[in-house]
C-alpha cells in the first residue's frame, strides 16, 4: 500500500462526525501513524493486518453510524426536545415515584404558624421567571436570525408541554409580521396574551383572581361540603390538607379531616401533627383498614354533629396502579351514598418540582376521578411554574391554590394576573 493510500484511510476515518465513529477513527489513526513508524521490512505484514482489522470495525459499526446520521438529519431540534421528553414521560409512568419518608414534623407548632418573611407568589416565581423570560430574553440579545427558534426551544424546556408549545408558537407564527418577530417586546405582549387566555379558559375571568381560598371551593346547599383531596405520595396532600384547615378553621368554620390514607401508618401520624396545629379534629378510626368506609363514616359523623366542611385525605401510591385509581374511585362513590352531591370538590395536589410529571398525573387522575380543581405546592424555590400553563390548556381544570412553602400560612390563591406578571 502506497504512503497516500494510507492518508487517505485515515482521513477517511477522522472525518466520521458520531462521538461513536471519532474514537474508532482516532484508534485507526493511531495504529496507521504506528505503521508508519515501523522498520520497512515489517510495514507489509503490518499493514494487511491493521487493513483488515479495519474492515471488520467498520463493517460493525457502519449500521449504527448511518442510523445516527439519519436520525440527526430527519428530526428537528424541536422534534428531538418532543422526544426526549416522551420518553422521560413514558418512563416517569413506568416507574412508581420513590416514598418520601416523612420527616417528624417540628414539635413547635410556632415555628410553623410564625415566619420571619412573608412569602409572596411573585418571590416563589423567581426561578421560573429566571428559566421562562430570563431565556426569551437571551434569545433575542444574542442576535440570532430567528430567535423565535430559540423562543420554541425555551418553551419545550420550561415544562409546558408539548402541545402547548405548539398552540404558542402557532399563535406567534399567525399573528406576527417578520419584522414583530425579531421585537423582544411584540414577543413577550403576544406571549402575555395567549397565556392569559388560556389560563381564562380554564379558570374563569380575571375577577376570579379576587376569589379568596373559601371561596373557590363549591359548598355543599345543605350540610357539610365534603373535599376530597388526592394526589401522590410526597405531593404535598398533608401538608396543604393541615394549611387549609387552620385556615377554614381560622374563618370560624367546623373543619373534620378524614384520614383515609389506611395504607400507611406514617401518614396517619403525619396528618395528626398537622391536624393538631391547625386545632381541627381528625377523624382516623382505630382498625379501620378500607379507606371507603372510613369516608363514609366521616361524611355521616358531619352530617349528624354540623360540621361545615370534610376534608378527605386518600392515598397516594403509583398513580398507574389500576388498584388505586379502582380504589379512589370506590372512596367517591361511597361519599356519594351519604350524601348524594359529595364530594362537592375533587381537587389533585401536584408537586410543581415534578413538571411534566404534574401534568400527567393530573390527566390519570382526572380521568378517573373528574377533578374540579388543582393545588400547586413547593411553586417556592422550583424552576418549573411552567406547568400551570400546560395544565390549563391541555385540562382545562381550574389551578385554585399555589403551594409556597412548607409554614402553615404559605398558601395563596392562584390569580391569573399574578401568575403571568410573575413569569413574563
Ligand atoms: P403527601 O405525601 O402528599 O402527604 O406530602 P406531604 O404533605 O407529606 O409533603 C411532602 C413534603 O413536601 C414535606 O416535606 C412538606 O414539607 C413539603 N411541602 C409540601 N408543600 C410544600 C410547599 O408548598 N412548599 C415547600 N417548599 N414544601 C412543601
Amino acid at each position: 500500500m502506497t504512503s497516500d493510500k494510507r492518508h487517505v484511510y485515515a482521513f477517511y476515518f477522522c472525518l466520521e462526525t458520531d462521538a461513536f465513529c471519532v474514537y474508532i477513527s482516532a484508534g485507526l489513526t493511531v495504529l496507521f501513524s504506528g505503521v508508519f513508524m515501523m522498520p520497512e521490512a515489517h510495514q507489509d505484514a503490518i499493514q494487511i493486518l491493521v487493513f483488515c482489522v479495519a474492515l471488520i470495525i467498520l463493517a460493525i459499526f457502519t449500521p449504527f453510524v448511518l442510523k445516527a446520521l439519519k436520525k440527526n438529519k430527519t428530526s428537528t431540534p424541536a422534534d428531538q426536545i418532543a422526544a426526549r421528553e416522551s420518553d422521560k414521560l413514558t418512563e416517569s409512568i413506568q416507574t412508581p415515584p420513590r416514598e418520601k419518608v416523612l420527616q417528624p414534623v417540628t414539635t413547635s407548632s410556632e415555628a410553623v404558624l410564625s415566619g420571619d418573611e412573608a412569602a409572596t407568589v411573585e418571590k416563589a416565581l423567581l426561578k421560573t421567571r429566571e428559566n421562562f423570560w430570563g431565556r426569551i430574553k437571551n434569545a433575542f440579545s444574542s442576535n440570532a436570525v430567528k430567535p423565535l427558534d430559540d423562543v420554541e426551544e425555551v418553551l419545550y424546556t420550561a415544562d409546558i408541554g408539548s402541545t402547548t408549545v405548539q398552540s404558542l408558537m402557532s399563535h406567534l407564527d399567525e399573528t406576527l409580521s417578520s419584522s414583530d418577530k425579531k421585537d423582544l417586546d411584540t414577543v413577550k405582549k403576544t406571549l402575555r396574551e395567549k397565556i392569559l387566555s388560556i389560563l381564562h379558559a380554564s379558570n374563569g375571568s380575571v375577577e376570579h383572581d379576587h376569589l379568596a381560598i373559601p371561596q373557590r371551593i363549591k359548598w355543599a346547599a345543605e350540610g357539610p361540603t365534603v373535599l376530597m383531596i388526592v394526589g401522590v405520595n410526597g405531593a404535598g396532600k398533608t401538608t396543604t390538607i393541615g394549611k387549609l384547615s387552620a385556615l377554614m378553621a381560622g374563618q370560624g368554620k367546623r373543619v373534620l379531616v378524614a384520614a383515609g390514607d389506611t395504607f400507611r401508618a406514617a401518614a396517619q401520624n403525619q396528618l395528626k401533627v398537622w391536624t393538631d396545629r391547625a386545632q381541627v379534629e381528625i377523624f382516623s378510626p382505630e382498625g379501620v383498614t378500607d379507606p371507603s368506609a372510613v369516608a363514609f363514616d366521616a361524611v355521616a359523623k358531619a352530617k349528624a354533629q354540623n360540621y361545615d366542611l370534610v376534608i378527605v385525605d386518600t392515598a397516594g401510591r403509583l398513580h398507574t396502579q389500576v388498584n388505586l385509581m379502582e380504589e379512589l374511585k370506590k372512596v367517591k362513590r361511597v361519599m356519594a351514598k351519604n350524601s348524594p352531591e359529595a364530594p362537592h370538590n375533587v381537587w389533585i395536589v401536584l408537586d410543581a418540582n415534578s413538571g411534566q410529571n404534574a401534568l400527567i398525573q393530573a390527566r390519570e387522575f382526572h380521568q378517573a376521578l373528574n377533578l374540579t380543581g388543582v393545588i400547586l405546592t413547593k411553586m417556592d424555590g422550583t424552576a418549573k411554574g411552567g406547568v400551570v400553563i400546560g395544565i390549563s390548556n391541555e385540562l382545562k381544570i381550574p389551578i385554585k391554590i399555589l403551594g409556597i412553602g412548607e409554614r402553615i400560612h404559605d398558601l395563596k390563591p392562584f390569580s391569573q394576573q399574578e401568575y403571568v406578571d410573575s413569569i413574563i
